[in-house]
């Protein structure tokens, strides 16, 4: 086995044991990306002295006999909206092209110091508004199953980076599917964590009420172990929630008997037939397994992606206001005035996905629309969020496809609308602040599936368990495209 295909845990396990030095692995990884990444396009800035430098200190540890943490010396790349001191940081925006952070996100600073090695920042959709990593102003990146589809989106070049052993596993951020989608797509596992659980500081705010940071990774179990550092209470964030981190490790366990698993039939209309039947043997083994399934609704999933598109943008138009030509990244030097310079800058700062949420975002927000539309939708989110609390009394956890399709080509080019209907099995989520985890399973005519479970509030231990379960019984994880000439 290649050293670049290593799960993390894998990794830790060769480290300890002197199998292999983290200044190997890390070569391994730098190796990798550069046979891969000219096809795959996973990342915008790469590090790769401070990634060599950070390995030989954890090998210097090794060699003194100093005990290291799960993470230390196996990383990858975070998602290029994530602050990381001195490394630029740009969102994949022209406005923030050459910006440099002076400070560590709160989840950078833990993992830091858990010793983790950095190998660069991945693409994303610019300022995460996207579902394909089209948007980015570098350019899209591509799935690394199927180089001419999308790895889907915000988090898509994250997803592909684990996918093509350009990393062993990454962060992504999710405010209406963009870990859990991405990694549907590319074949991987993903988990965005209750709202709160992981704390933003550091990470760009989209729309402040629904965003969220969470790992992508090559298996459930790596995915326990990043949750087990990112976690936590941060006085820098006060949506961050000061509640009881349990060792998320302990979910690993092979058992869903007795499990009651919901499928929610809104979940299940106008899904792609080759992903029904990947979602629907994934229902067969979980009863197999010993689950109950039961059927359950949530009737105001069709309102879901609608009040997104009015509460996200309006988020968003209130957090991008602070990029003004003024205080951050990219001016326009010829205007004449500060009203035009700002108006400018903003033009040409941001693409066109930036430019028609912001305008969508101060439309619902401006005084006569505010009831009309901000509050309404706020309204019915609530109504979303009883709807799954209603499921809940009869269920432990939720099961549905993770997106409705599979991959597809850039030359399929969808408009936005129909791309915003994609995430109608992720955003309710998103809206309800539930913790989502999405696991391969299976492949629709070469293309990977996810089957997504959705947990009560703060319970991501029954997801993780049930995820783990089905993975340990299934053999998806274990398969990875073959790039670069590999046979
Ligand atoms: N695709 C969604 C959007 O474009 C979700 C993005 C995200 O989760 N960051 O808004």
């Amino acid at each position: 086995m290649n050293l670049y295909e290593l799960t993390a845990h894998e990794a830790h396990e060769k480290l300890v044991k002197k199998e292999v030095s983290s200044v190997e692995l890390t070569r391994a990884v730098l190796d990798r990306i550069g046979a891969v990444e000219k096809d795959v396009h996973a990342y915008v800035t790469l590090d790769e002295a401070g990634a060599l430098a950070q390995a030989a200190k954890v090998d210097a540890m090794i060699a003194e006999g100093r005990p290291i943490a799960p993470l230390a010396g196996v990383r990858g790349g975070s998602k290029g909206n994530i602050s990381t001191k001195g490394l630029r940081t740009t969102r994949c925006s022209r406005s923030l092209e050459n910006f440099i952070p002076i400070y560590d996100a709160h989840v950078i600073e833990k993992l830091r110091g858990d010793g983790t090695v950095f190998l660069g920042k991945t693409n994303l959709d610019e300022f995460a508004m996207g579902s394909t990593t089209e948007t980015s102003y570098f350019g899209a990146s591509h799935n690394p199953w199927a180089l001419e589809c999308v790895p889907g989106g915000s988090s898509g070049g994250s997803a592909a980076a684990v996918v093509s052993g350009e990393a062993l596993w990454t962060l992504g951020s999710d405010t209406g599917g963009s870990i859990r989608q991405p990694a549907s797509f590319c074949g991987c596992v993903g988990i965005k964590p209750t709202y709160g659980r992981v704390s933003r500081y550091g990470c760009v705010a989209f729309a402040s009420s629904l965003d969220q940071i969470g790992p992508i990774t090559k298996d459930v179990a790596d995915a326990a172990l990043v949750l087990n550092t990112i976690c936590g209470r941060d006085v820098h964030d006060s949506t961050s929630l000061d509640v009881e981190v349990p060792d998320f490790t302990k979910a690993l366990v092979q058992d869903v008997k007795g499990l009651k698993i919901g499928l929610p039939k809104e979940f299940f209309a106008g899904m792609d037939e080759d992903v029904k039947t990947c979602v629907m043997a994934a229902v067969k083994k979980y009863e197999e397994l010993g689950a109950e399934i039961v059927d359950i609704s949530l009737p105001h999933t069709e309102y879901a992606v609608t009040i997104y598109y009015i509460i996200a943008p309006a988020e968003a138009s209130a957090n991008l206001a602070r990029f003004d030509g003024v205080r951050y990244g990219y001016r326009n030097q010829e205007a004449t005035s500060a009203p035009e310079m700002t108006a400018i800058s903003r033009t040409e700062g941001f693409g066109a996905e930036v430019r028609r949420r912001i305008m969508l975002g101060t439309y619902v927000l401006s005084s006569g629309y505010y009831d009309a539309y901000y509050n309404k939708a706020m309204q019915v989110r609530t109504l979303i969020r009883r709807d799954f609390e209603e499921a809940y009394k009869k269920v432990d956890v939720i099961l549905t496809p993770t997106c409705p399709v599979p991959t597809f080509r850039y030359t399929d080019k969808m408009d936005p609308l129909s791309i915003y209907m994609l995430d109608v099995t992720t955003i309710p989520v998103n809206m309800a602040g539930l913790p989502g985890i999405s696991v391969p399973c299976g492949f629709a005519k070469g293309k990977p599936v996810g089957v997504q479970l959705i947990g009560k509030v703060l319970d991501e231990m029954t997801i993780l368990r049930a995820a783990y379960t089905f993975e340990q019984a299934t053999e998806f994880h274990k398969q990875f495209p073959r790039l670069g000439g590999e046979k």
